[in-house]
């Protein structure tokens, strides 16, 4: 019997294994964002209250997005001050961070605040920090958000008509290490719990005054490598903020062995899989593919196909494919016809992201010219295909770039 995994071609295993992420301990501590309307009324009862408090938390964690117990001021005052008394390692405290070679991962100090200091009340709601915003002209606002263990993470709104899109981080830092991408220069330090995603969604709402329509894991991290999070803040995003998953997008870069998992998962879990999978493939042959992306080299554009295909099949929803545009070098007529010829027949879409530059790296945006081009060459060969306009140049829109140049002092 085969019991080796489909995957892992033997010549491959000597490579670099992609390092698991470490969650935070999250059975042993699970702050009040994130838990759904019955548990938190289980919570109060177990705290020996009415389970309308239960309701009262509700309304003030997701309708009115309050950010400390204090500010919850329907309880009972009596009650918030014991429950405020708890020491900071109680209901919640992430795992020990993983530190990454050369990487800073301290938070700056926060905004109007005293830093990533023990707050009880703070932790048991399970809100982060502001810690910086910076808004950029085209109305994109990113926010950098410090978690209760002092690391920070990125988040961006961006407006456009009547949506709001939050791009969301499910990670701190990504382990994946893709050429072109900032987040990937500093390493994995830990994956985000299901509270420090959706604190996010409501960190943008707050900072924005505005309700987001759509959310996109297309932040900081690697999503399947944090699925179960990734799956429970779906659910609570559409269970107690009231979103559809259809106005939720998960970006992966292709982790071995996970895409027909997570349909199954998402349907066990959330009763359907109907948010959209955006794969992100950046190279129309698995040797350009290598070149860019480092872990490509463990999953064969075959068999990450093949997994697409299979996702396909159990959620009987379409995968977007993303594909970032270098300049001279992937974004030539040859490599979209390559590109056409290796989706024919599968049921995509495929979005051109024009390179936003990093500091370090030498890839050149792509020319206008070229850009339309591609898209042209794609829509003539019948390949559904867009073209996603940068938002927030002026202001360190590409993944990551905000965070690193803030840890890395003033500039
Ligand atoms: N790890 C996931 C999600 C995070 S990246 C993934 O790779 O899909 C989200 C998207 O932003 C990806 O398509 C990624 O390739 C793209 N991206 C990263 N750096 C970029 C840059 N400098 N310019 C343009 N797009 C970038």
């Amino acid at each position: 019997m085969e019991t080796r995994p489909r995957h892992l071609d033997p010549a491959l295993t000597a490579l670099p294994p992609v390092p698991s992420p470490a969650a935070p301990d999250q059975a042993a501590h699970q702050p009040l964002l994130g838990l759904g309307l019955a548990e938190l009324e289980d919570w109060a009862e177990a705290q020996g209250q009415p389970r309308f408090r239960g309701r009262q938390l509700h309304e003030w964690l997701y309708g009115r997005g309050v950010r400390s117990l204090e500010a919850i001021t329907v309880l009972p005052r009596a009650w918030r001050e014991k429950l405020g008394e708890r020491p900071a390692s109680g209901p919640h405290s992430p795992g020990p961070p993983q530190q990454s070679a050369g990487d800073q991962g301290a938070a700056p100090a926060a905004v109007g605040s005293t830093g990533p200091e023990p707050q009880p009340g703070r932790d048991l709601l399970g809100r982060s920090l502001l810690l910086h915003r910076s808004d950029a002209r085209d109305g994109t606002t990113k926010l950098l958000l410090g978690t209760a263990d002092g690391l920070s993470i990125e988040t961006v709104g961006i407006p456009s008509g009547d949506r709001l899109t939050v791009c969301v981080s499910s990670q701190v830092g990504c382990p994946m290490a893709c050429r072109f991408c900032a987040t990937g220069k500093g390493g994995l330090q830990r994956s985000l719990a299901v509270h420090e995603i959706v604190d996010q969604v409501l960190s943008v709402r707050e900072a924005m005054d505005r309700r987001p329509s759509h959310v996109v894991f297309m932040g900081m991290g690697e999503p399947l490598l944090n699925s179960e999070a990734v799956l429970a803040a779906i659910d609570c995003l559409c269970r107690d903020l009231g979103m559809a998953q259809r106005q939720i997008t998960v970006s992966t870069v292709g982790v071995p062995q996970t895409l027909p998992n997570l349909a199954e998962r998402a349907l066990d879990r959330l009763g359907r899989a109907q948010f959209t999978l955006a794969v992100s493939l950046h190279a129309p042959d698995q040797r350009l593919r290598e070149e860019l992306i480092p872990t490509a080299r463990a999953y064969p554009l075959d068999n990450l196909l093949e997994d697409c295909r299979r996702y396909v099949a159990i959620t009987g929803r379409r995968v977007s494919f993303e594909y970032i545009l270098l300049g001279g070098l992937n974004d030539q007529p040859r490599h979209a016809a390559a590109l056409a010829a290796l989706l024919r027949g599968f049921q995509s879409h495929v979005n051109l992201i024009p390179y936003n530059p990093i500091e370090e790296e030498e890839f050149q945006r792509p020319s206008p010219a070229a850009v339309e081009a591609f898209r042209g060459a794609l829509a003539q060969r019948h390949i559904a295909v867009s073209v996603r306009t940068s938002r927030g140049l002026d202001q360190d829109a590409a993944c990551g770039q905000l965070r690193r140049r803030l840890l890395s002092g003033p500039n």
